[in-house]
């Protein structure tokens, strides 16, 4: 086995089929996982662990005999399941010395800036600490739409905001398999391209997330130029697959990074994890400077505001046409960009009795979009 470089920053992602498979703590599977995740530490490496498996572990203890498909059980699976899991990790890891932290999160997280750094400097602090950060959605108090609703974007979400150098993904699953021989493919390049061979609808039974979320969150991790590895998660045959995919000896999927792309974190959650709270249509000029020259959007550019928003809210940035152009953060509030929009910057302080920037979203807080025929809905 090769020993390769001890990577800073690794997250690691384990479903529920892998932790709690038919609704039943594997006890064996998370003594390993924690092994491996030890030997990790061990190294060297930063890790953030992102576990599913509270409504896997919870719904038996409160009398139901299938994993509940409805809210309401659910987020009382998970209430019950999360103590649970968060034990059977806590145990283990102190066998190694480990100090863990539990981190749940909700969609909304990521979804405002200030939460979102907020999250990122506490898993910042736990790493820095020693700590190893044990990640889950906060599925007992969020409601259904507001969920981010499988654990492998989030994982990538989580990649992203505390810039990691790898993804690990540990599934049931051997890696991505070829659609028609039905090997694994052991190196993805183009996402769009390794979608062909997923069915959107598969899922392993007790998680949430199937082939297709698993392909989302690599795209989101090799976008921001973190490589993402799909295998399965620890066997009799194989227990420590996270030192094999570190040794580079493992036979999943990796997913390459996009080095073209390698975009901030800041921009990485606005493009992909900021929910939009309003859309600002601007005329075909600042289109063009946004799209072509990735210019910042003026007030002069800005042809209608709709929505109410707050100074700091994600919104979307469309042409006339309807095409989102692109998504970033506004400087100023819906009302004062209502009366700014079409003026000159340097009209601001006249019209407002004030100026906060001269631009309505600053091209630092923009993520332009590539694919430019994204209608809007
Ligand atoms: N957060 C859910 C849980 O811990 C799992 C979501 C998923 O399966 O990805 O039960």
């Amino acid at each position: 086995m090769s020993v390769a470089e001890p990577l800073e920053r690794v997250v690691i992602k384990v479903g529920s089929a892998v932790v709690a498979p038919g609704g039943r703590l594997d006890v064996v599977a998370i003594t390993r996982l924690v092994d491996d995740l030890a030997g990790l530490r061990h190294q060297g490496s930063q890790v953030v662990l992102v576990s599913s498996g509270a409504v896997a572990c919870g719904f038996r203890a409160l009398g139901a005999d299938a994993l509940p498909t409805s809210i309401r059980p659910k987020q009382a699976a998970a209430a019950v399941g999360q103590p649970a899991l968060m034990r059977a990790y806590s145990e283990r890891l102190a066998m190694h010395a480990i100090t863990p932290a539990q981190v749940l999160l909700t969609a909304d997280d990521f979804a405002h800036r200030e939460r979102f750094l907020n999250a990122r400097h506490t898993l910042e602090t736990l790493l820095i600490s020693g700590a190893l950060p044990i990640v889950n959605e906060n599925d007992s108090v969020v409601f259904d739409e507001m969920k981010l609703g499988d654990n492998d974007r989030l994982s990538a979400l989580v990649a992203t905001s505390c810039d990691a150098d790898m993804l690990i993904l540990l599934s049931v699953a051997p890696g991505l398999l070829d659609r028609d021989s039905g090997t694994v493919i052991p190196h993805v390049r183009s996402i769009a391209e390794a979608r062909r061979h997923v069915d959107s609808a598969a899922s392993s039974g007790v998680g949430t997330g199937g082939m297709a979320t698993k392909l989302d969150a690599a795209q989101i991790a090799v976008t921001h130029g973190i490589p993402a590895h799909l295998t399965q998660g620890p066997t009799d045959a194989r227990p420590n697959p996270i030192a094999q995919v570190i040794a580079g000896v493992d036979q999943g999927t990796r997913f390459e990074p996009d080095t073209s792309l390698n975009v901030r974190a800041r921009k990485s959650w606005i493009g992909f994890a900021a929910a939009a709270r309003g859309v600002l249509i601007v005329d075909d000029g600042a289109a063009k400077a946004i799209s072509r020259k990735g210019a910042s959007l003026l007030p002069g550019g800005i042809a209608r505001v709709e929505g109410s928003f707050e100074a700091g809210a994600a919104v979307d940035i469309v042409d006339r046409g309807g095409t989102r152009i692109a998504r970033g953060l506004v400087s100023y509030a819906a009302e004062e960009i209502e009366r700014i929009k079409g003026r000159h910057s340097e009209s601001i302080t006249e019209i407002l009795g004030y100026t906060y920037a001269d631009e309505v979203v600053h091209r630092n807080d923009m993520q332009v979009m590539k694919d430019a025929n994204a209608q809007v809905d």
